[in-house]
């Protein structure tokens, strides 16, 4: 059993905190949001009347916030949290952030002793609440090591991506290349259906063919193929389009930054931000089939 302190309960962090709970670990949370405070102390966590109270003893302090100027600022801004950690203590961050913050927020923590790694996670809010997140984790070895301790109770994979930084670029890989599969899925599909083609039958060929990918066999966009996915029931998220634009936008940072040519993740980018401008935004992510099915 370990002392956590766990800040952002959101969509994610709400019940990726109550799954530490539920495994033994004394957990003291804080969010912004009093409702969702109340709710994981009913499941049995503290709460922390300051951000810094989270620090108390703490063997883990874990974030899950919305954007790389939330991390900074809660760990290296005025009064952070770099002022209250335990030389001892490892900090995790899972919010899906630009890789820089999370080097420069681990470099910071590093030079006021502190160990630090970033860890985003692939699995939505329905692997939150199940316990089987996928981390992918950024930092030391041994830093990696005793992290487990506490993401094994919230996740079922576990991977080691490289030095603090590398589980922001993996994550954003991995979600630029689905942004991808989903649009020329859908453009796929749609393209049969034109032609008369029945769009289960198209996706059975393509699943046992060369398009064979994860969105067809999954989470396929065209309505009423598959059932139980967002496009059975209305486009409702699953994973917002609002979401996957923010990470194509932080892809494009990276690809920047390198110099990296990403024509097929600029064009997935420009697509779902035209969905945005739609008003599409809180619709699920394959609500991308869209944009090639509805016909004036
Ligand atoms: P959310 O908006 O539901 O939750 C964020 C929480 O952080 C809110 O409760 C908010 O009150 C709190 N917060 C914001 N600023 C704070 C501060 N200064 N101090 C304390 N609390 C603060 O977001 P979410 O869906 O839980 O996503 C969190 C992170 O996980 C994001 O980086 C997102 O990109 C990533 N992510 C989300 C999903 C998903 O499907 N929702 C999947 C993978 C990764």
């Amino acid at each position: 059993m370990a002392k956590v302190g766990f800040i952002g309960l959101g969509n994610m962090g709400g019940p990726m905190a109550a799954n530490l709970v539920k495994a033994g670990h004394q957990v003291t949370v804080f969010d912004l949001n009093e409702e969702v405070v109340n709710q994981l102390v009913e499941q049995g966590a503290h709460s922390a009347s300051k951000v810094s109270d989270t620090c108390t003893d703490a063997d883990f302090v874990i974030s899950m916030l919305p954007a790389g100027k939330h991390v900074r600022s809660i760990y290296t801004g005025e009064d952070g949290l770099i002022n209250y950690l335990s030389k001892s203590a490892l900090v995790i961050d899972c919010s899906t952030i630009d890789a820089e913050s999370a080097q420069f927020v681990g470099k910071e923590l590093a030079n006021a002793g502190v160990s630090f790694v970033d860890a985003p996670v692939s699995g939505g809010v329905a692997g939150a609440a199940a316990g089987t997140l996928t981390f992918i984790v950024g930092g030391r070895d041994e830093d990696f090591a005793k992290a487990h301790t506490v993401l094994k109770d919230m996740g079922k994979n576990i991977y080691h991506a490289g030095d603090i930084g590398a589980g922001q670029v993996a994550k954003i890989c991995n979600n630029m290349l689905l942004s991808i599969l989903m649009a020329g899925t859908s453009e796929a599909l749609q393209m049969g259906v034109d032609h008369g083609l029945d769009p289960k039958v198209l996706s059975e060929i393509m699943l046992n063919s060369s398009g064979r990918n994860w969105t067809l066999e999954v989470y396929n966009p065209c309505p009423n193929v598959l059932d139980n996915v967002p496009s059975s029931n209305e486009y409702k998220p699953g994973f917002m389009v609002d979401l996957m634009a923010k990470d194509l936008g932080l892809a494009m940072q990276a690809a920047q930054q390198t110099n990296s040519a990403t024509p097929m993740g600029a064009l997935a980018k420009n697509l779902y931000n035209l969905m945005q401008n739609q008003g599409k935004g809180a619709e699920d992510f394959s609500a991308i089939f869209k944009l090639f099915s509805e016909k004036s």
